[in-house]
């Protein structure tokens, strides 16, 4: 397809630099598709971008158009396209690996150490149309689902990554922090048959949002012990399992603490300083912790097709929807935490 089309492009390696032009549509390869954008979704990675951190000076090299998380129809499909057809409707991975790594070779994608990002290091998704290599698409054709929340599937798929990495059924679990994957990650602890879900979330807002969403119990970590608390509500051995959806140094420290013997501490968010750790009490308990990056390709997509099948509902998650030209404003409100997920609609 020729022409051009409105894109949400990061404009020089500064902070701020970021603009609505006009730019040309993507040409695809033989092995890419052209989807036309019907939702895409703000991240806190499009905020680091705008701040211009360390982590966006080590890859990104603007101008680049920004947006990773997105739905949307396919329009055009390459010469050696055979999964994807005109017509679909597709989600998709925001990572693309090397493929021709061992690490790739091994069935480890999502830690490819060559993988590519959608709205990092290529054109990504705050734009009319996207250019994506056939094997990131997730095809997903029940229109039961609308767009704002099939331009969730990445996002939900690290929280069902985290979630799913130790089993739940007729476990206890501790999810630490109730922003929008912490909120997914109740969804999911509920559908995959969690016997007790804990949440801990200092901010009343994401504490009532958490309460409504299913979570038995919900401690402010602040007002109260965390450790004792958690404790209590599980029998005095403490949960099965912690997630982090937190990042939060003092939220770690204190998993480490009320985790059960033998239990897993599974981190999701990237805290942004070290942390000190007692291994030999942690040790002594058997306890583990599990770092989890991405979506793991493609099991964690199946999982999610499955809870969708299963009924997993994603819209008291979609709490503002915008016009692509307010992107400033979802940017503003994904930074302040007054959203959950907002959407952008090109
Ligand atoms: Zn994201
Ligand atoms: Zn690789």
């Amino acid at each position: 397809m020729t022409g051009t089309m409105r894109a949400v492009v990061k404009t020089a390696p500064a902070p701020g630099s970021i603009e609505l032009r006009t730019v040309p549509i993507p040409q695809i390869g033989p092995r890419e598709i052209l989807v036309r954008v019907k939702a895409a979704a703000v991240c806190g990675t499009d905020v680091h971008i705008r701040h211009w951190n360390a982590w966006a000076q080590a890859r990104m090299h603007p101008p680049v158009v920004i947006g990773h998380e997105f739905s949307g129809e396919v329009v055009e499909i390459g010469s050696e396209v055979h999964t994807v057809k005109v017509g679909d409707r597709v989600s998709s991975e925001s990572h693309i690996p090397c493929n021709n790594c061992q690490i790739c070779h091994e069935g480890s994608r999502h830690v490819c150490p060559h993988t590519k990002c959608i709205g990092v290091h290529q054109d990504g998704c705050f734009a009319e149309y996207i250019a994506i290599p056939e094997e990131i698409a997730f095809v997903y054709n029940d229109e039961a689902l609308p767009w704002e929340q099939l331009a969730l599937m990445e996002p939900l798929g690290v929280s069902v990554h985290g979630m799913t990495d130790v089993p739940l059924a007729a476990k206890s679990v501790a999810i630490i922090g109730a922003g929008p994957l912490g909120q997914m990650g109740i969804l999911v602890a509920k559908l995959t048959g969690a016997a007790r879900i804990i949440v801990l979330e200092p901010s009343p807002e994401r504490a009532k949002i958490a309460k409504d969403l299913g979570a038995d119990a919900v401690i402010d970590p602040i007002g109260e012990d965390p450790i004792a608390a958690v404790r209590r509500l599980t029998d005095g051995f403490g949960p099965h399992v912690a997630v982090d959806f937190s990042g939060s140094v003092a939220g770690l420290t204190a998993a480490m603490q009320y985790l059960r013997p033998e239990g897993q501490l599974t981190c999701v968010a990237l805290p942004d300083k070290p942390i000190s750790v007692s291994i030999s009490d942690f040790g002594y308990r058997g306890c583990s912790i599990r770092g989890i990056a991405g979506r793991r390709m493609y099991e964690n997509w199946e999982e999610m097709r499955g809870l969708l099948a299963r009924g997993l509902d994603l819209s008291p998650i979609v709490t503002h929807v915008l016009p692509l030209e307010e992107f400033e404003r979802g940017l503003d409100m994904t930074e302040r935490g007054e959203c959950a997920k907002c959407i952008l609609i090109p």
